[in-house]
């Protein structure tokens, strides 16, 4: 095949310090198990200065392509030809890399971008780009230099031992690699923010596991499915949910029956968020995750997120607080859970919304009402204890996982 590589760039400033050797394990890692799980394969993944370079040993770089675009930490990627730094082996691959970008078209507007990492190499930047456009220009008809709106984009990059010659750039899903941000436990329900706040977090390298509260028979099974369905959607990216569904029925009957009609909201948040912190604590989370959006829904005023933070210490991670619905929205298409979001069923919050929520709970009135529920401490306790563990892959991985089971 024409290409030798797919050369992948990562966000150089996050690599500053120390940490770099770990950041670059764990990309290189991820990189791995995405191809493994989605081609089968086990890639020969090289380092060069600053980069990655997956070797492609024959194969068609578009078979990778899937799998690099669910991985965290890669800024952008390109297939490349790698030739030696011997000044025919560049125009040879110059012009090869040239004639495949260009097809059947007779005509193109062409530029020649060249740099030079390394400083030995005899050429300044200009004159191999002008060495370059020459060469190419020689043995092709029909080029037009344009520097502003060019059809073909010919990279050439010099390096310690080898050039590089690319036409093409993908941008990568930027962020961290995963597994370089500790882990956080993120409260998933079924809407369209809470998927979308734990992949932003996922993307900052963070290891991410869902909790979902559900009240069934109040809630019906399928929400509870819609739920899982969500998490194997977020699995695509990170490989793996461990999610922990949480028996709820029970603490919205006490809510429903014990607190004020306009503070069940408030005061379901903050058995939740109380919930959350210990199952964060047994799974040694560092911070709880929410798809909170200011302003929303009457839960998500400055005054009852306020009200809902102080039953915890824990850091609470709300990546979406700042962001517009229609911003929310584009993520969660991207990401491909929207359509399941957007299905019907309800969820454990709608069936006991009423009817004027409060949008300026106060913190001793929360307690107040939170004291009128008999052994809420123990129903807390029991909520933990009775919380079930699934895991849940993403689709190309369940496959493979399921494989390896025969
Ligand atoms: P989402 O689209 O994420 O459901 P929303 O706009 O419906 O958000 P709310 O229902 O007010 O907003 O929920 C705010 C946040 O509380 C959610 O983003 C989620 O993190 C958490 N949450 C709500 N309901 C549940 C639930 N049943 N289980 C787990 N977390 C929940
Ligand atoms: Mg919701």
């Amino acid at each position: 095949m024409h290409y030798d590589y797919i050369l992948i760039r990562y966000g150089e400033l996050a690599l500053k310090g120390k940490n770099q050797k770990e950041f670059l394990q764990k990309l290189n890692r991820n990189i791995k198990e995405h191809v493994k799980a989605d081609v089968g394969e086990n890639p020969r993944i090289e380092r060069e200065q600053g980069r990655l370079l997956l070797y492609l040993d024959g194969a068609e770089p578009s078979k990778y392509y899937n799998a690099l675009n669910h991985v965290f930490g890669i800024s952008s990627y390109s297939p490349v030809l790698r030739t030696s730094l011997k000044m025919e082996d560049i125009l040879e691959g110059a012009l090869s890399e040239f004639k495949q970008a260009m097809g059947e078209r007779k005509e193109v507007t062409f530029r020649i971008t060249a740099r030079r990492a390394n400083k030995l190499f005899p050429l300044s930047s200009m004159d191999l780009a002008t060495e370059v456009a020459q060469y190419v220009s020689d043995h092709i008809e029909g080029l037009t230099v344009d520097l502003k709106h060019a059809d073909i984009d010919l990279k050439v990059e010099i390096r310690d031992e080898f050039a590089y010659i690319t036409t093409q750039k993908f941008p990568g899903l930027g962020g961290l690699p995963l597994g370089s941000g500790g882990k956080g436990m993120l409260l998933l329900s079924g809407g369209i923010d809470s998927p979308v706040a734990g992949w932003s977090m996922m993307r900052r390298g963070m290891t991410v596991e869902a909790i979902h509260f559900h009240s069934y028979p109040y809630t019906s099974e399928m929400a509870k499915e819609k739920v899982l369905t969500l998490a194997e959607k977020m699995a695509c990216y990170s490989g793996r949910l461990v999610v922990h569904l949480v028996p709820f029925t029970k603490i919205q009957e006490e809510i429903g029956h014990y607190c004020h009609d306009n503070m069940r909201i408030t005061i379901m948040r903050r058995i939740m968020l109380r919930i959350a912190e210990k199952i964060a604590q047994n799974r040694e989370a560092l911070a709880i995750i929410t798809g909170d959006n200011l302003g929303q829904v009457a839960s998500q005023t400055p005054e009852s997120i306020y009200a809902i933070n102080q039953v915890t210490n824990m850091p609470i991670f709300r990546p979406l607080i700042a962001f517009d619905k229609e911003e929310i929205m584009a993520v969660a298409k991207k990401i491909d859970t929207y359509e399941t979001s957007i299905l019907p069923y309800e969820d454990c919050c709608t069936v006991f919304v009423p009817k004027e929520p409060k949008t300026k709970p106060k913190v001793d009135a929360c307690q107040l009402e939170e004291a009128k529920i008999e052994n809420l401490a123990e129903l807390i306790e029991q909520a933990v204890a009775n919380s079930e563990m699934v895991v849940k892959y993403g689709k190309v991985i369940e496959k493979r996982v399921q494989g390896e089971v025969k």
